[in-house]
């Protein structure tokens, strides 16, 4: 872990749920569940990455913590304040402190607005610059923060590559001196070679900013270098919560390991291996399995994992929600 991460607590999330009705369903009042009794914290100054499969509820997550989606029941506290239930005047405050870089650099700036008016447009709604020249040199600052040459400066998105349209979103989202960001797969859409560029702009804007990242991706490889903890979900439930360390040496939790061995290996066997450790098809989130959600997948699973549903357990520190966690 990094030594300026503190142990104080910027976020804490509790009972977090998030169901979306599903209208075409034969079932009444079906729904996907989305996120399911979701307890996390969020230190300042770290880098908690949030991995799992497309679909486990990873974004939907990170939209609610942001309250850009409405929760269903749970309690959101920012800073020590409830923010669960405030309305959008009060949330203008917070949004400043709270921003979010998008996983597609194409789709997540307006195509018609310049590199000046994208990374304006936050410092002139929240009215952080007194003057246009202030704007200006703020607008040239960030630019120069996230690599982007001032002459760039009214060009349009179609412009630039895929990691520049991420630098600017970058630039954007730290306009205005936030403490927390959702970096969204930030990576996901970019080239192996530019991918360590931004990441490596990510930590050292961290550095700078002293800025505290949830970093959403379905990739462990991604995360590896740059998280202080992670948190592995499936199927809108956290599995398993502990420092990288040592969730990336020594898994608890079966679908960690299984995450873990996915990540691609050059040798055939040990590819091999990895596809033999997994088994069945994604459950669905409307109905999910009885028990451990997991069960269906698990290798490990007995009788008692299809019925009953394990708790999240404190084991030196590390949260495992499994009735039987590796050694
Ligand atoms: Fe596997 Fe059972 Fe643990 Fe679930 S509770 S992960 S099914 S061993």
């Amino acid at each position: 872990m990094k030594t300026n991460v503190s142990k104080k607590i910027l976020l804490e999330a509790s009972h977090l749920v998030k169901e979306f009705p599903v209208s075409s369903s034969k079932k009444k009042n079906a729904c996907v569940h989305a996120v399911t009794d979701v307890n996390l914290t969020i230190y300042e100054g770290e880098t908690l990455a949030l991995v799992g499969e497309s679909g486990c509820g990873k974004s939907t997550l990170g939209r609610l913590l942001l309250r850009l989606i409405e929760l269903t029941e749970g309690k959101i506290l920012f800073e020590g304040e409830d923010i669960t239930h405030m309305k959008a005047r009060e949330l203008q405050g917070i949004r400043k402190k709270m921003q979010i870089i998008f996983q597609d650099p194409y789709a997540s700036l307006n195509p018609r607005m310049s590199v000046e008016q994208i990374i304006g447009e936050p410092l002139q709604t929240h009215r952080a610059c007194k003057t246009k020249s202030e704007l200006q040199a703020r607008i040239l600052d960030l630019m120069e923060k996230v690599g982007i040459p001032k002459e760039a400066l009214k060009r349009y998105p179609h412009q630039f590559s895929g990691g520049q349209r991420q630098r600017i979103g970058i630039a954007r989202a730290i306009a205005l001196n936030p403490k927390l960001i959702i970096c969204d797969e930030p990576v996901s859409a970019l080239d192996v070679s530019i991918q360590s560029q931004v990441l490596n702009l990510l930590r050292d804007l961290q550095e700078e900013y002293h800025l505290t990242y949830l970093f959403i991706s379905h990739d462990l490889s991604v995360v590896r270098h740059i998280s202080d903890r992670v948190c592995v979900m499936f199927l809108g439930k956290i599995c398993e919560i502990g420092d990288a360390n040592d969730i990336f040496t020594k898994p608890k939790h079966p679908y960690t390991k299984f995450l873990l061995e996915a990540i691609p290996r050059p040798d055939p066997e040990l590819r091999k291996e990895n596809k033999e450790l997994l088994m069945g098809e994604m459950p669905s989130p409307v109905s999910p399995p009885s028990g451990c959600r997991f069960h269906t997948r698990c290798p490990y699973a007995t009788a008692h994992c299809r019925i009953t549903e394990p708790e999240a357990r404190n084991i030196n520190g590390r949260m495992v929600a499994c009735h039987f966690p590796l050694e």
